[in-house]
């Protein structure tokens, strides 16, 4: 069979599925405070329009699934969708992205289900902060959907990403460095981009990941790089020189790595997204509503790959923003 490439030569292997829109958090970096207007309940895939788009794309060449949002959590029997794709011949790995506010009640069912891999997103470990920033008073109860996460092995790694933004995130920088020494998880900071619906975002925010890591530095010593070979992975990954704790830094905005970008979206409404910050999008919703085969949804997600953008242009003039937020890609 034919890889699954595009027309730069990357092979195309993880597909990350939204599958909601709606989300119980309003972070500011990413929504408004009232929210968007959420699509219908007719709009949004069905678990079974989704797992055949899964099918026939692991078929095609998908090798890991990341279920995201909005918040997934916030579905019902998302466990069981999970147990749905795990019976997918060929699919490596399948993880999920939430916030973890629902974590304590749903990790041992996620578990059971075959959730393999999760990052749980957590930008501050200060109660206040935190509620500022997620306009929801949680923090406890994502840190106890944390400890609650450890107790099942088979959901690993446990990583926790935190949006990096300057004049917010510097002086946490070390309480999350020592949290990655002193638990099972692997701490993960990622640049700020613009894909904020309140367009608040400004260049000068950013807060590179080699800023991060000269803070983690100046008190730990040089860190020790970890290199696993896979081009196709989105951190600088670090060990400290005693070999306790991982922390990583995404930095698609200082050191962009589009060249080595293997990953598609789908929308909650069906919609295949090749580019994070693309502009143009192709309807797969309206391929499955209709009478097409498995062969013709083949066909037009491989054409769709095959046209990926070749980058984001983040700092340059030819910088378009995105047609829709963070919320409503599923980051
Ligand atoms: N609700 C889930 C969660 O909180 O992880 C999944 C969806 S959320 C949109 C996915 C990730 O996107 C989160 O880690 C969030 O912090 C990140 N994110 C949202 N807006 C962002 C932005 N403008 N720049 C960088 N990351 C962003």
């Amino acid at each position: 069979m034919e890889p699954l490439v595009d027309s730069y030569g990357r092979r195309i292997k993880s597909m990350r599925i939204s599958i909601t829109d709606k989300c119980n958090f309003r972070c500011t970096y990413c929504m408004p405070a009232e929210g968007l207007p959420w699509l219908k309940k007719s709009e949004i895939l069905s678990y079974e329009e989704l797992e055949r788009i899964a099918r026939v794309a692991v078929n095609i060449g998908i090798e890991q699934i990341r279920l995201t949002g909005g918040e997934p959590l916030v579905r019902r029997d998302v466990p069981d969708f999970i147990r749905q794709l795990r019976k997918i011949e060929g699919l490596r790995s399948l993880s999920l992205t939430t916030n973890g506010i629902l974590l304590k009640q749903q990790a041992a069912a996620l578990a059971d289900a075959g959730l393999n891999r999760i990052n749980v997103s957590l930008d501050s470990l200060l109660r206040e902060k935190f509620a500022q920033l997620t306009r929801r008073d949680q923090l406890s109860r994502v840190l106890e959907g944390l400890e609650e996460l450890e107790k099942y092995p088979s959901i690993h790694p446990i990583k926790i990403n935190a949006v990096s933004i300057r004049g917010y995130s510097e002086d946490e920088v070390l309480a999350f460095a020592r949290l990655a020494r002193r638990k099972a998880y692997v701490m993960r900071w990622i640049e700020f981009m613009p894909l904020d619906a309140d367009q608040i975002w400004r260049k000068e925010d950013i807060l590179t990941g080699a800023e991060l890591k000269a803070i983690i530095e100046a008190e730990y010593g040089p860190l020790v790089q970890i290199t696993t070979g896979d081009p196709s992975e989105t951190a600088r990954r670090y060990t400290f020189s005693d070999g306790i704790g991982e922390v990583g830094f995404i930095n698609p905005v200082s050191e962009p790595f589009c060249a080595t970008c293997d990953r598609i979206r789908l929308t909650a409404d069906g919609q295949l997204r090749t580019c994070l910050f693309a502009t143009e999008e192709t309807d797969l919703r309206a391929v499955i509503r209709s009478d097409a085969s498995d062969d013709v949804l083949a066909t037009t997600i491989r054409r769709a790959v095959w046209n990926k953008e070749l980058k984001h242009y983040i700092g340059d003039k030819r910088f378009k923003r995105a047609n829709r937020s963070m919320s409503m890609i599923g980051g």
